[in-house]
């Protein structure tokens, strides 16, 4: 495997580890990057597995039809039609996260649009539209699982970077991975200070024209970089990263077992020694 393949499938396992330490995904949730060589395939995890526990083994490739090009007995996402349709939609997209964040959940469910409110939160875009799945599909049991219901969120996104999806979550696009992983979280940030305001009054959003540039500048390489430092050393002190080495001749499903034991050992380990 090519070695810009091989750290691209490390990025991604770390994407998956961050945003769900840094709160943006539970046990649900997951996380793509598009194939940096074939545009017409992007890589996720091949099993529904917890982000916060996801490793480079665990990632496959999928063809946009979201089709895994290797047979796999791993029971995959179910809702990864989200990430095949939006990069049919939007060639400019490198990485798609789909959440159920706790943040943006409120909004989700009221229908009340989140807005930019802080600069940081400016890398959400001006707006973030809301798409409600019953309008076209009635009554489902809210997942994103049809091709047909796949493109239609793609649709309701646009040209944005961030959909919210009716009493269900939201998924959030990047130009590059770490630019999907700052704006997903800069957006739960922003709308924890956007719920907090209702308290004191009316939250007042940046000015139109304040957006873009606030953006862009929260997105540059330099205030990417030093915030992914931040969230990988934090994921770092949280025991779940980086991953020990595999013992040699140990079968993958084996080596994942003792990869999840291992940070919960070594953290009883030192509760002792205290
Ligand atoms: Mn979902």
């Amino acid at each position: 495997m090519p070695e810009h393949l091989t750290n691209l499938i490390e990025e991604l396992a770390l994407a998956n580890r961050i945003l769900a330490h840094e709160g943006v995904l539970d046990a649900f949730g997951h996380v793509s990057v598009r194939h940096p060589s074939d545009p017409a395939r992007y890589l996720l995890s091949s099993r529904a597995r917890a982000p916060l526990l996801i490793e480079p083994d665990d990632v496959a490739e999928y063809n946009l039809d979201s089709e895994p090009l290797k047979r796999s007995t791993a029971r995959p996402y179910s809702e990864r039609v989200i990430h095949g349709c939006i990069y049919q939609a939007r060639s400019d997209v490198i990485a798609v996260c789909h959440n159920h964040a706790p943040a943006l959940m409120p909004f989700c469910v009221s229908g009340r649009p989140i807005v930019p409110v802080s600069h940081v939160g400016a890398t959400m875009g001006d707006q973030a539209p809301f798409w409600d799945q019953a309008a076209e599909f009635g009554d489902t049991n809210l997942l994103v699982v049809k091709p047909e219901e796949g493109r239609s969120l793609a649709r309701a996104l646009g040209r944005h970077f961030v959909v919210l999806m009716r009493r269900h979550g939201s998924t959030v696009v990047g130009t590059s991975l770490k630019e999907l992983v700052a704006r997903s979280i800069f957006l739960c940030e922003n709308a924890r200070y956007q719920m907090q305001a209702y308290l004191l009054g009316t939250p007042m959003p940046l000015r139109p024209g304040e957006v873009k540039p606030s953006g862009d500048g929260n997105l540059s390489a330099g205030v990417i970089a030093r915030n992914w430092e931040y969230w990988v050393h934090r994921l770092h002190l949280s025991g779940n990263w980086p991953l020990p080495a595999k013992p040699a001749g140990v079968a993958p499903a084996k080596a994942a077992r003792r990869t999840q034991s291992r940070p919960a050992r070594a953290a009883s380990k030192k509760k002792k020694r205290r």
